[in-house]
């Protein structure tokens, strides 16, 4: 089986190693915006051969689009007008506004929208890593919109790398993730934004920091490539989960500066309940 792959990144390019460690796909052809990250997905055995586009999405079986969300809107549409029998899917952190703009494609049946719930802050084709995909989720959306046989095959495909399916419609999957994915990425901007401002020094900041801050701030070592256009595409979910958010900021700031310790407690003991869910 032949394998496209338009955006040899992080995402792209983990897919091409999981597939290829799990038996899926014989020859995987990359095709790459600038020829610097094609080099480097060659240099790194990611994809086989590079392309231009049209010919390697006639060459595939599997077209996988893994550029930011954004780009999907013309990437898309482009690519279904190529194809005769090929399934295409792409794997953005949104999906509302990318399945609307296809929705009425010829070819829309050919696609399939997908969002394997793995990653990490790196990103590029040297960011690819083995495995990223195993024990998570991958959520398919308005399967009801692609050919029931391609999304047989895409979901064994996701399982086959060890990855759970869930089925969502495009709505209800982008408010769900601007709660579990997207507020955490904006929290963390925000929160390496307020410590970068207030110690300058930067060697202090490193001697000092922990694993609380580590962890807490490694999101924001992610792209704003990927992550704008998720923001601007998930704008009104993001933005009602923010204002929660901000006035759960204020509740505890406004605790503090009325010195309420034990109500401040018995919010903290609220948010512990997170360890059910997370164990
Ligand atoms: P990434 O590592 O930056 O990879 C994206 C690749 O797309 C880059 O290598 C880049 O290659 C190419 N690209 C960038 N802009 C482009 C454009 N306008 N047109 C064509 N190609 C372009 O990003 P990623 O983290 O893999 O994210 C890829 C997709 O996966 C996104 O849709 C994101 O929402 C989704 N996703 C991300 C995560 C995560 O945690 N990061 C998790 C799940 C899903 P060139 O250098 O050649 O431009």
């Amino acid at each position: 089986m032949t394998i496209t792959i338009v955006g040899i990144g992080l995402i792209g390019g983990s897919l091409a190693l999981s597939l290829r460690d799990y038996g899926i796909g014989n020859r995987f052809i990359g095709v790459s915006r600038r020829p610097e990250t094609a080099q480097k997905a060659l240099d790194l055995g990611l994809v086989d051969e590079i392309l231009p586009l049209e010919e390697a999405v006639k060459a595939a079986d599997i077209v996988i689009v893994a550029t930011p969300v954004d780009a999907y809107m013309t990437i898309l549409p482009q690519i279904l007008d190529m194809v005769d029998n090929q399934i295409v899917i792409e794997v953005g952190s949104t999906k509302s506004i990318v399945v609307k703009s296809v929705k009425n494609h010829p070819k829309r049946s050919n696609f399939v929208a997908t969002h394997p719930m793995a990653g990490t802050e790196y990103s590029g084709p040297e960011a690819a890593i083995h495995n990223l995909f195993k024990n998570k989720l991958c959520v398919l959306c308005d399967v009801e919109e692609s050919k029931p046989e391609f999304v047989t095959t895409i979901g064994n495909l996701f399982k086959t790398i060890g990855m759970r399916i869930s089925l969502m419609n495009s709505d209800d999957h982008d408010k769900h993730t601007a709660y579990i994915s997207h507020i955490s990425h904006i929290c963390s901007f925000a929160l390496a934004l307020t410590v970068l401002e207030k110690e300058k020094d930067e060697e202090a900041i490193f001697n000092l920091a922990s694993t609380g801050f580590e962890s807490t701030v490694r999101l924001a070592k992610s792209s704003p490539d990927t992550w704008v256009p998720i923001f601007r595409q998930n704008r009104d979910n993001v933005l009602s989960v923010l204002d929660e958010y901000i006035n759960n900021l204020l509740k505890f700031k406004g605790l503090m500066l009325a010195d309420s310790y034990e109500k401040l407690h018995e919010y903290f003991e609220e948010a512990n309940k997170i360890k059910k869910i997370l164990k």
